[in-house]
């Protein structure tokens, strides 16, 4: 559902958007703004850039809005979602549909306070490993290899063996058992009275938010047993398809290294960190998602995925990197031995071992292939029309001609078919995606997905020189628009974003508000617009004179006049070829007022 304004207005006013920024980038005063590591594309030289009014831009890949568009592009979520998120973390109640707000209740629960908790029981664990009840787990963390650095790098804990731990630690510290309850911590009975600890009995690996605070546990059981590893309910600090198991600690190594590795469980990973390799993360117990792809994308388009050898290993890692290539990274995959996790196997094989299989890894679609050669009898004219279409949605993406060319007579060559009927069947699925991405596109233009799409990134580009220069004349001095207008009607622009700008400047006057930034956006509902505005007030251009906005206007107004001349020139040629004078007679008319107002322009 879509929220009031007047809401939005109020949550973006009560966020701090170098806060909310700041816990993403390593923000650095420059002048009168902040600039840091873009975390939308890969970067050394900081090119992101926001301003005292929180709004942002990427002068490297042009991503760029205010404090909504921010959380929508780093969390992947849409705009009602962004709303609700920052309105929750500044405590505004949030609007239901019918109007109620949920104000009261059993379900309001302060997400400070279930952050709190979580610190708190982070904490307590930690406490916990280090203490008397945790030798068994230290033990069990030494016999792994894992020495103090690293456990202590990575915040592990021990869940002791008892049903009420956790719970009564924090009952005493003042949370109540809601609280502990909306924060994943503890489960309730089944007779519906009371609650008991989620963890017990586990090694406790902390999962962190982008700015380093526990949101979740994983907890991993000592020696053999099942589950393997427990992980804490979807809450509303902790969404699984969303959250990888390490990123905040591999974050810098993933930017220096220029890629990550991806490995399946959270041993694998301290495992790793222990030999050295910092870049790596694991998704939580859950299957690689889309939304996973999408989050490590804003640091890298690099991957090597590197899960256990078995079987259930290899058709993962072949699922995973099939999500990665749909997302246009370059991935390899490691190849482990059948035996081998990638934690047994630094053990065995050391790092040197496992530097050598890393050199060793394949490129993701040599992988495909290779899984795409097991699974199907390619010998059989079906097996090897299945596998190439399975691999050919992979090859058909790849925009680069000559190594797309590559694969398909790589492909021909592997399935033994004629290189030309490759060709055929991937112009088949290329012509076929087209059509289905039209569809796609028309079906949305309403729906608020759009916004979500990067579709108003390539957008940016296309506002022309003279329409963006007028939009900042009027955003720099309100007090011209009235007299710009009369110059160039406002419908006379062609980009429905300046357009909404420009309207929405005018009804702050007419509403008797300033024309900033906070009371254009809240008026504003076209999509992009607040990517627009942030590019102009981040641009750093000499302010423009009087004389320029006008010949801006005037451009626009020469140029619209020109279109419109061409349109009419069209019509009477279709009004002479079907015979109607009189249409003729109305059209050529308007062709003369319009040949003089164009002369006079
Ligand atoms: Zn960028």
């Amino acid at each position: 559902m879509a929220y009031p304004p007047s809401f939005v207005d109020e949550v973006r006013r009560s966020t701090d958007p170098l806060q909310i920024i700041g816990e993403v980038v390593e923000l650095k005063p420059r002048g009168s703004r902040w600039v840091g590591l873009c975390p939308f594309h890969s970067e050394k030289t900081p090119s992101f850039t926001v301003n005292e009014e929180g709004l942002w831009h990427c002068f490297g890949c042009t991503a760029g809005g205010d404090i909504f568009r921010f959380v929508m592009d780093q969390e992947a979520i849409g705009f009602t979602e962004a709303v609700r998120s920052l309105a929750e973390r500044s405590g505004i109640p949030v609007p239901l549909e019918g109007g109620r707000s949920q104000q009261s209740g059993q379900s309001a629960v302060d997400r400070n306070r279930v952050m709190a908790a979580l610190v708190a029981a982070d904490g307590f664990y930690r406490e916990q490993l280090h203490g008397a009840e945790g030798s068994r787990a230290r033990e069990f963390l030494a016999e792994r290899g894992f020495e103090d650095n690293v456990v202590l790098h990575f915040g592990l804990g021990f869940a002791p063996d008892e049903w009420e731990a956790v719970q009564q630690h924090l009952l005493a510290a003042g949370f109540n058992e809601h609280e502990l309850e909306v924060a994943g911590l503890v489960k309730r009975r089944e007779t519906g009275k009371g609650t008991y600890d989620r963890l017990r009995d586990r090694v406790v690996f902390p999962i962190r938010d982008p700015r380093g605070r526990p949101v979740a546990f994983s907890g991993r059981i000592i020696g053999e047993g099942e589950p393997k590893y427990l992980n804490s309910p979807e809450t509303i600090t902790f969404t699984k398809s969303q959250t990888l198991y390490g990123l905040f600690e591999a974050r810098e190594s993933i930017n220096s290294k220029g890629f990550v590795l991806l490995v399946e469980g959270n041993f694998d990973l301290i495992a790793c960190a222990q030999y050295g390799l910092q870049n790596v993360v694991a998704p939580l117990g859950t299957a690689f998602t889309e939304d996973h792809a999408r989050k490590l994308s804003h640091f890298t388009r690099k991957a090597v995925v590197e899960f256990d050898g078995d079987q259930a290993g290899q058709a993962a890692a072949e699922r995973t990197a099939g999500i990665l290539l749909g997302n246009g990274f370059q991935v390899n995959v490691v190849r482990l031995p059948p035996e081998h996790d990638p934690d047994s196997f630094l053990r065995t094989e050391g790092a040197e071992g496992f530097r050598a299989a890393l050199s060793q890894s394949v490129t993701g679609l040599d992988f495909m292939i290779h899984r795409a050669g097991e699974r199907a009898d390619l010998d059989t004219p079906r097996g090897k029309a299945e596998a190439l279409s399975s691999l050919l949605a992979f090859v058909v993406p790849i925009s680069n001609r000559v190594e797309r060319a590559e694969w398909i007579a790589r492909l021909a060559e592997r399935l033994q078919i004629e290189a030309r009927l490759v060709e055929d069947a991937a112009a088949d699925v290329q012509a076929k995606g087209r059509r289905r991405q039209n569809r796609v596109r028309s079906k949305a233009k309403s729906s608020e997905q759009q916004e979500s799409a990067s579709s108003w990134k390539a957008q940016l580009d296309k506002v022309t020189l003279a329409e963006s220069e007028l939009l900042r004349a009027v955003l720099e001095h309100p007090e011209w628009r009235e007299q710009l207008e009369e110059i160039c009607p406002f419908d006379a622009i062609r980009d429905a974003r300046v357009r909404a700008l420009l309207d929405a400047a005018a009804t702050c006057d007419a509403d008797g508000v300033p024309v900033d930034t906070g009371n254009l956006l809240v008026r504003v509902a076209q999509e992009g617009a607040s990517a627009l505005m942030s590019r102009l007030r981040l641009e750093e251009k000499s302010p423009l004179d009087w004389d320029s906005a006008r010949n801006c206007a005037l451009g626009i107004y020469d140029d619209s006049l020109r279109r419109r001349l061409r349109e009419i020139n069209k019509d009477i040629r279709d009004a002479l070829e079907s015979g109607n004078h009189e249409l003729f007679g109305q059209l050529n008319k308007e062709k003369i007022t319009l040949a003089k107002r164009i002369g006079s322009v």
